[in-house]
């Protein structure tokens, strides 16, 4: 997820680390480090929390380290909190191997205990290091080359990875592989660089190689030489980046939102297999113990913004799922009230940063009073994190644009599978019914790919055509009505125009009084038992001279009678509709505020985490 450099060649390495990591820092990370050697000799490995100032300061800007040879590494926290201990790189105890990887081991546990068993002792909580223990492993069993070793680990390994690897019978040489996550590798005179995206070598060389899913690459001064998961040589074309240094950081997106939009599939599926185990949900690594999930009574569900919206989606799918109440409330309305939470329920707070101040109060509050809590968090180590009983992280790594498309999509995703358990734990659900829901969820990533795939022209041209609305509402009923939240306050907070959403139900007690001729209203309809109540509402305003923007589910065709402008989503369980329905309103905000001539990425007046009341 986060940064990886490396270098082997003439120049000394660390200050190309460095300045490489620093190219990367747009990223976010949590911690820093590098390892370099110096011909055959042993590698130094310097590490620390913190920013890469702190790094920087540690060897005087690189100088004080010696080599030319070296790889470098920020952290995303994903396993085991920001700490010294756990940023890359990572060793074998004796210094046989060292790596830095970027990505998710999902099978880590079962790995450790393998290695644990063969006498390997682990002193960080990273899955990192287990990778890094089963190369050393594989690479003393069968007494092979650093190819052989690497293919036999990685043929273990489940889940994503860019992994830059030393062998200390190797000086000056780096080994590269990559499942998943990006890893570049550019050459120059004499000199070979590897890094997870392009601007950390761009200001050295233009030439470079993209080394594929489940491939190797053998890194000399100057030379590549790039391998098939059989130790096979397999041959590659070099290409020439064309990018200025500032695209390049956003892969090549004009913005870090669209970016981020597209990273939709591959985060939520990161998100699901994180609680996957052997083919059904495992909350093992969460903490929430299905006997926990017997007693509670109620749930509250306390957040701010479009974390909040998240929690109003999931309300319904709880209580759809299982005989337990949730209520939804917002951080800074609920810390002030007196409210008297019933003993045996759960409060889950839901924060991308884990750090939202009035979110963290709540979760404060109720620990005050005994109630179970459990967080649902995409930063680890953060404060939610660390206070909250049990943390169900999401996987959306991190996230740059100020307003939230991939962890709101993640945390949408980690509510499902939460009521899905809890409908299990509790004997409210039959096995028939908890396949299909699950299996149902896994194609949520697909099908978003499919809406990215056609529906992206379509929804800018639309765009286009309403850049100069000053109003806009949306509706919905149920979960479309959640959603319609969301695409509301994505709309406002970075086109700057005046949105609200209202429940399509309460139009007649006072909203519809504001529609008047070529007001905009987007009305989402994908839920069958509401859908044509939802639609005579739009028929409803329609009346009065609003024009509709119809999201729907691929089938409903007679929205077209009624719509001036629709959009289909695949057909999915109505319990996850808001996982495609979102989608769409994503990109529609995202290419008005485009249209508009703003900065979407920094919207005025927000930042993104919100540390303050
Ligand atoms: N999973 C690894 C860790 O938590 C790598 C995280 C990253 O991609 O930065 O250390």
């Amino acid at each position: 997820m986060c940064g990886i450099v490396g270098f082997t060649g003439i120049n000394q390495a660390a200050p190309i680390l460095l300045d490489g990591l620093s190219k990367l820092e747009y990223r976010g990370y949590d911690s820093a480090g590098i390892a370099v050697r110096d011909g055959s000799a042993e590698a130094e490995i310097v590490k620390a929390k913190g920013k890469l100032k702190v790094l920087r300061e540690m060897t005087n800007d690189g100088n004080a380290v010696t080599g030319t040879c070296g790889i470098g590494h920020t952290r995303w926290a994903t396993h085991g909190e920001p700490s010294t201990l756990n940023s890359h790189p990572h060793s074998s105890d004796d210094g046989n191997v060292i790596a830095v990887h970027n990505g998710i081991i999902e099978n880590y546990q079962e790995l450790r205990a393998k290695l644990i068993k063969k006498g390997y002792v682990f002193h960080s909580q990273t899955d990192t290091e287990v990778a890094v223990k089963l190369v050393d492993y594989y690479y003393k069993k069968y007494l092979g080359t650093p190819v052989d070793a690497l293919n036999h680990a990685l043929v273990r390994i489940r889940g994503s990875y860019a992994l830059a690897v030393m062998f200390r019978d190797y000086p000056e040489e780096i080994y590269a592989a990559r499942k998943d996550s990006p890893m570049i590798i550019g050459i120059k005179d004499g000199e070979s660089y590897l890094a997870s995206d392009v601007p950390a070598i761009l200001k050295y060389t233009r030439n470079v190689y993209y080394i594929g899913n489940l491939e190797l690459a053998r890194l000399t001064k100057g030379n590549v030489i790039f391998f098939n998961l059989d130790g096979e040589e397999i041959q590659k074309e070099m290409k020439t980046i064309e990018w200025d240094a500032e695209a390049a950081e956003k892969g090549g997106y004009e913005h870090f939102m669209l970016k981020e939009i597209h990273e939709q599939p591959k985060v939520v599926q990161d998100t699901i297999n994180s609680v996957m185990k052997n083919g059904t949900i495992s909350f093992d690594s969460v903490g929430l113990t299905d006997e926990d999930m017997r007693s509670i009574q109620q749930i509250y569900i306390v957040a701010c913004g479009s974390a909040y919206h998240v929690g109003v989606a999931a309300q319904y799918v709880i209580e759809s799922l299982t005989s337990v109440n949730v209520r939804v409330e917002l951080a800074s309305e609920f810390r002030y009230r007196k409210m008297k939470l019933i003993p045996d329920s759960l409060m889950i707070v839901i924060s991308q940063s884990g750090e939202t101040a009035d979110t963290l109060a709540a979760l404060r509050m109720a620990k005050d009073t005994g109630i179970k809590t459990l967080g649902i968090v995409n930063v680890v180590g953060s404060s939610i994190a660390r206070e909250a009983d049990n943390v169900l992280y999401t996987l959306a790594g991190p996230e740059i644009s100020v307003a939230t498309t991939k962890a709101y999509s993640c945390q949408l995703v980690a509510g499902y599978l939460l009521a899905l358990q809890f409908a299990k734990a509790r004997g409210e659900i039959t096995d028939a019914r908890f396949d299909q829901l699950l299996a149902e969820i896994n194609t949520i990533p697909e099908k978003i790919q499919k809406i990215l795939d056609d529906d992206k022209e379509r929804i800018q041209w639309y765009s286009a055509k309403i850049v100069n609305i000053k109003d806009a509402f949306f509706i919905g009923r149920g979960i479309d009505y959640a959603i319609g939240m969301e695409g509301s306050l994505k709309l406002k907070e970075i086109s700057y125009i005046h949105s609200e959403a209202y429940a399509a139900g309460e139009l007649k007690h006072g909203p519809i009084s504001l529609i008047e001729d070529n007001t905009v209203v987007f009305s989402i309809a994908t839920q069958r038992d509401l859908y044509e109540k939802t639609v005579s509402n739009m028929v409803e305003v329609k009346s009065r001279g609003a024009k509709l923007f119809g999201l729907t589910t691929y089938g409903n065709y007679a929205m077209e009678d009624t719509a001036d402008f629709t959009v289909y989503i695949p057909k999915i369980d109505d319990l996850f509709a808001g996982s495609l329905s979102v989608i769409p309103l994503q990109l529609l905000s995202y290419h008005v505020s485009v249209g508009k001539g703003f900065d979407v990425d920094k919207p005025r007046n927000l930042a993104k985490s919100v540390t303050v009341e």
